[in-house]
C-alpha cells in the first residue's frame, strides 16, 4: 500500500499572492486537504478539483471540531495512504496548534513535512503601512496571544512588555481588548502610546483603524472590529498613514463581477486584483466548439480555395487549429492564405499560434474588420469568415454589399450560464457590488438571462466598446463604454468611475 504523507502547510494571512511558492507546489499535488476557516477563498480555489476537501473549521462556533478530532483525521487520511496537506492560516507554528497535530503523526511514524507560512502577524501590519520594527521607534517586537487556553487564564506579563519598549502585536485579542488595554495602562504605558487594529489583513474587506492605548477600545467597538483582527500597540503605528500602500490601491475593496468564460477570465481578473479590486468569477457564458461541423471541416479541408480567412474571437482560433491540428496539420497549412483578426486578444491568440495578422482593424469590430479586408483584398480572392453562431451580420454585410465572394463557417455556439446566480443576486440587491464588467455583447445576454428580474439599479456595467454597450443599453443596464476594445481600455474606464462614485 501507499505509505502516506503529511505537509502542514502555512496558508498565509489571505492574499493569494502570500502563499509560499513550496507551499502551492504541495497543495497543488494533494489529494486530501484539511483546513479550517482563517484559510482565505482565494487559497481555497487553489485545491485540485480532485482532492477531498475537509472543513475542519466550521462557522458554528458551538460545534467546532475539536482538535484531537482534527489531529485523528489527519492520521487516518495518512494511514489510508493518501497525500494530506494540512492548510492553515498564516504560520503554522504561530498560535496554530500545529505542535498538537504533528505529535501523533510522530508517535505514528507518519512522515510529514511543515512549510512556513506568512504570519498575519507580521502580514497584517505590513498590508496597514506598520513596519514591525523602525529603528527610529524600536528595537525588539513580540507576538502575544490574546486568547487563554481554555479553562486556563490570560496571564500576559504586561510590566515586562511595557519595559522592553518594543512594538506588540496581540493575536486573537479582538474580545479581551479591553483586559489588555487597561493591563498595559496599569504597567505604566503612556496613554498616547499609538495603537492600531487591522481587521481581515491583507484581504480585500482589509479595514484598519489607527488610535492610542487609551482611545483603541473605544473606537473599536464604534467600528464593530471584528476577528480575525490584530492589535499592535507602538511608535510605529505612527507610520501607518504615510506608508499605507495597499488601502490606497485605485480599487481597493471594490467588488467587480466578472462575467466572460472560465478560461479567459484570467486576465482580467487578475488585472483587477492587482489594483486591489475583488474580481467576482461569474461566468455567464460558455463556448461550446459546434459538433459535427461539417461546412466547417470541408472548407478546412480547401483551404486553398481562399485568399483570407478573418476571425473574431481568440475562441475561433483555438478551436479552427484545435481541428487542423487534429488532422495533423499545423500553422504550415495557411501559408498561401493571408489572416485578418478583430482585435488584439485575437491577434496574440494567432501568434501564439505562430502566425501574425495580416490586417486588424483600429476599431476592434465587426465592420471594421470588413471594411479593411475589402479594401485589402485582391480581385477574385474569396474570404473564409469563422465566428460565432450568434455572431452579428455586420461582416457579412459589408462583403454582400461590396460583392466580395465569402463562405460563412460559425465555429461555436455560446451557452447562457448561471451557477452561483443566487449569491451574485443577493450581492447586487444588499448593494455590495456596483459594477460588472462585459467583454461581448453575449456576456451581457447571459447576464440578464442569469438573474431574471432583479433591480439593477445599483450596478454600473463597463463595456468593452461601444456594441457590447448598445446590448447593455437595451436592457435599461447603466453602462459605460470603455474608449478602445481592449480589457486594459476597459480597467482604465472603471478606474474613473469608480473615483466619480467615491467624490
Ligand atoms: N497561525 C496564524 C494565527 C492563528 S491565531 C498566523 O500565523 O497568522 C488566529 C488569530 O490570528 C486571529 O484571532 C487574528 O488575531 C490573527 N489573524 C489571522 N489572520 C488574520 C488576518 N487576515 N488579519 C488579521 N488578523 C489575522
Amino acid at each position: 500500500m501507499k505509505k502516506g504523507f503529511v505537509a502542514l502547510i502555512g496558508a498565509g494571512p489571505g492574499d493569494k499572492g502570500l502563499l509560499t511558492v513550496k507551499g502551492a507546489e504541495f497543495l497543488s499535488r494533494a489529494e486530501v486537504v484539511v483546513y479550517d476557516k482563517l484559510v482565505s477563498e482565494d487559497i481555497l480555489k487553489l485545491i485540485p478539483l480532485q482532492a477531498q476537501r475537509i472543513n475542519v473549521g466550521k462557522e458554528n462556533r458551538f460545534h467546532p471540531v475539536k482538535q484531537s478530532e482534527i489531529n485523528e483525521i489527519l492520521l487516518q487520511k495518512a494511514l489510508e495512504g493518501y497525500f494530506v496537506v494540512r492548510l492553515k492560516g498564516g504560520d503554522p507554528f504561530v498560535f496554530g496548534r500545529g505542535g498538537e497535530e504533528l505529535e501523533l503523526l510522530v508517535k505514528n511514524n507518519v512522515n510529514f513535512e511543515v512549510v512556513p507560512g506568512i504570519t498575519s502577524a507580521v502580514a497584517a501590519l505590513c498590508y496597514a503601512g506598520i513596519p514591525a520594527t523602525h529603528r527610529d521607534y524600536c528595537s525588539s517586537f513580540h507576538i502575544i496571544t490574546g486568547h487563554a487556553k481554555s479553562g486556563g487564564e490570560l496571564a500576559i506579563p504586561f510590566k515586562a512588555l511595557v519595559e522592553l519598549k518594543g512594538t506588540m502585536v496581540f493575536l486573537m485579542g479582538v474580545s479581551s481588548l479591553p483586559y489588555i488595554m487597561n493591563g498595559l495602562m496599569e504597567a505604566g504605558i503612556k496613554k498616547n502610546t499609538p495603537a492600531a487594529m487591522v481587521e481581515n489583513g491583507t484581504r480585500s474587506n482589509q479595514r484598519k483603524l489607527i488610535a492610542t492605548i487609551e482611545t483603541l477600545e473605544q473606537k473599536a467597538k464604534q467600528q464593530q472590529i471584528q476577528s480575525p483582527a490584530i492589535i499592535v500597540v507602538g511608535e510605529v503605528c505612527t507610520l501607518s498613514n504615510s506608508f499605507d500602500w495597499f488601502m490606497k490601491k485605485p480599487l481597493f475593496g471594490k467588488k467587480v463581477l466578472v462575467t466572460r468564460p472560465k478560461a479567459t477570465m484570467g486576465t482580467i481578473t487578475q488585472k483587477l486584483y492587482s489594483l486591489g479590486a475583488e474580481p467576482i468569477e461569474y461566468p455567464c457564458i460558455e463556448i461550446n466548439p459546434i459538433p459535427n461541423n461539417e461546412k466547417f471541416y470541408h472548407a478546412c479541408d480547401h483551404l486553398d480555395e481562399y485568399g483570407w480567412i478573418l476571425f473574431t474571437s481568440r475562441n475561433g482560433v483555438d478551436i479552427f487549429f484545435e481541428y487542423l491540428n487534429s488532422k495533423r496539420l499545423d500553422a504550415r497549412a495557411l501559408a498561401n492564405v493571408k489572416i485578418a483578426v478583430v482585435g488584439s486578444q485575437t491577434q496574440k491568440s494567432l501568434e501564439g499560434r505562430g502566425i501574425f495578422s495580416d490586417f486588424t482593424p483600429e476599431i476592434f469590430d465587426g465592420e471594421h474588420l470588413a471594411q479593411g479586408v475589402a479594401v485589402l483584398i485582391k480581385e477574385n480572392e474569396k474570404v473564409l469568415v469563422c465566428d460565432a453562431a450568434i455572431a452579428s451580420e455586420d461582416i457579412v454585410n459589408v462583403f454582400k454589399e461590396k460583392t466580395i465572394e465569402f463562405d460563412r463557417v460559425h465555429l461555436y455556439d455560446t451557452l447562457y450560464i448561471n451557477e452561483n446566480s443566487e449569491m451574485v443576486k443577493e450581492l447586487i440587491n444588499k448593494g455590495e457590488v456596483k459594477y460588472v464588467t462585459f467583454t461581448s455583447a453575449s456576456t451581457v445576454e447571459g447576464f440578464v438571462k442569469s438573474l431574471g428580474d432583479i433591480n439593477t439599479e445599483g450596478l454600473t456595467a463597463v463595456c468593452i466598446g461601444s456594441q457590447t454597450a448598445e446590448i447593455a443599453r437595451k436592457y435599461n443596464i447603466n453602462h459605460v463604454a470603455s474608449e478602445e476594445a481592449t480589457i486594459d481600455s476597459m480597467i482604465e474606464k472603471l478606474m474613473e468611475v469608480s473615483v466619480n462614485d467615491d467624490k
